[in-house]
């Protein structure tokens, strides 16, 4: 099965709500750190009229979604593909999320797990609380802010991770990851994406002033990379809806990008003559033969409803078994003495 790799990152914020770049400028800092794709994700606005390939960047616009009134503030949504600007609905997230799958689009929780750094508002935590809703397309399992945000405890700790985010990024939180496991195991399809949650803000703090996290570091950092049956075409309509297809149907896995290109990360399952990948069902015919390629040597674990089932240390891992269940792959690196989340895939259903 030949798969064609689009690296993306679809949570950006331009001056249309609160970060500092336009859409040409944000384009082009994605160019220079090397991605394909960014989706930009204003409050509460669609921009429309700004899509389109800048150079070799396709830039979409999609909605970041949030009641306003509500306080504290909680439950923001990232929207796609909708189309058209959606009214929030104050105070009802499932009409929200209803209201985008009517218009064709996708949405999911954005950092839905938070902690708050007490060094003013623009740090509070803003997490998910209404886990009753349903019918979203996934979770944004892993946020590079909502980490920077838990890192920041002190003043001298938020100074010190601005300067060397590398020795704080660890992964998506556990308390995130265990969330995304219990709708698993409700039989519920639910598509993990990365993002940067990109600003581009400067911060002083007393006479030290600089933008911390640029959209271009960012952009080498949490990026979620999208697997399409074909190559793209550069025509923006097509591209577009083979993009937003394959988000879908979770044909896609987050690569922290920042501990080397995660380009290359592959995660195969046969059975009889089925071939499926990330994001797939796939009913048992015969034995469950599992192929796992990753882009350089690396700690890569296969999980099965939650529990590592098989591990590797090279850049191969294959894995037979009968046992059907939610299998899914994490795959880590060594980075400034300790153990770092690199890749997450989207599971395989297997029944
Ligand atoms: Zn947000
Ligand atoms: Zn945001």
């Amino acid at each position: 099965m030949v798969l064609y790799e689009v690296v993306g990152n679809m949570h950006v914020h331009t001056p249309y709500s609160d970060g500092v770049w336009y859409h040409a400028q944000v384009a082009e800092a994605a160019a220079e750190a090397g991605i394909d794709l960014v989706i930009v994700t204003d409050h509460n606005v669609w921009v429309d009229g700004v899509e389109g390939y800048y150079g070799n960047v396709l830039l979409l616009a999609g909605e970041e979604m949030h009641d306003v009134q509500r306080m504290p503030q909680c439950n923001h949504l990232l929207v796609y593909g909708a189309e058209q600007e959606l009214a929030p609905h104050p105070g009802d997230d499932q009409k929200l999320i209803d209201t985008v799958n009517e218009k064709g689009g996708l949405c999911f929780l954005a950092h839905p797990v938070e902690r708050s750094a007490p060094l003013g508002p623009d740090l509070a935590a803003i997490p998910w609380v209404d886990w009753e809703v349903n019918g979203y397309t996934g979770i944004e399992l892993w946020n590079y802010m909502s980490e920077f945000k838990a890192l920041a405890q002190s003043r001298v700790a938020a100074l010190f991770y601005a300067l060397h985010p590398d020795w704080g990024i660890r992964g998506p939180f556990s308390h995130t990851i265990r969330l995304w496991e219990r709708l698993l195991a409700q039989g519920r399809r639910v598509v993990a994406i990365g993002g940067a949650d990109a600003h581009g803000n400067t911060y002083s703090m007393g006479p030290w002033e600089r933008v911390v996290f640029s959209y271009r570091h960012l952009f080498k950092g949490v990026n979620t990379h999208i697997l399409v049956p074909h190559m793209l075409t550069r025509d923006m309509a097509q591209d577009k809806s083979t993009i937003y297809d394959a988000l879908r149907a979770g044909h896609c896995f987050i690569g922290y990008d920042a501990l080397g290109s995660t380009r290359g990360f592959r995660f195969f399952v046969r059975s009889g003559s089925r071939l499926v990948t990330m994001g797939d069902e796939l009913k048992r015919e015969a034995a469950l033969i599992f192929q796992i390629e990753v882009p350089a040597p690396a700690d890569t674990r296969l999980l099965c409803n939650g529990k590592v089932v098989a591990r590797g240390s090279g850049r191969r891992l294959d894995y037979t078994t009968a046992v059907p269940g939610v299998y899914r792959v994490e795959v880590y690196r060594q980075h400034r003495w300790r153990r770092r989340a690199w890749i997450f895939s989207n599971p395989v259903y297997v029944y």
